[in-house]
């Protein structure tokens, strides 16, 4: 997976799982200044209970980091 650079420090970033009530969380986060995405859960959905697969919950951690990175010059 091709995931951009720090939008605020230019650092390579990654994708962390972290696990949050029992339920395994992913998020992108920046290795050097650690800012990060929110955290996407896996599991079912409360809004509409639709199961989310681990792959489901990393891309969309991918997706909010990479619209986030388009943001601004650096
Ligand atoms: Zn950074």
């Amino acid at each position: 997976m091709n995931l951009k650079t720090c939008p605020f420090c230019g650092s390579p970033a990654e994708i962390k799982e972290q696990s949050y009530y029992g339920r395994t969380m992913y998020r992108v986060s920046c290795t050097k200044c650690h800012c990060s995405t929110e955290l996407v859960p896996t599991g079912i959905n409360l809004l509409n209970n639709e199961e989310i697969t681990i792959e489901a919950a990393q891309s969309r951690a991918v997706s909010l980091w990479q619209t986030r990175a388009t943001y601004g010059t650096v």
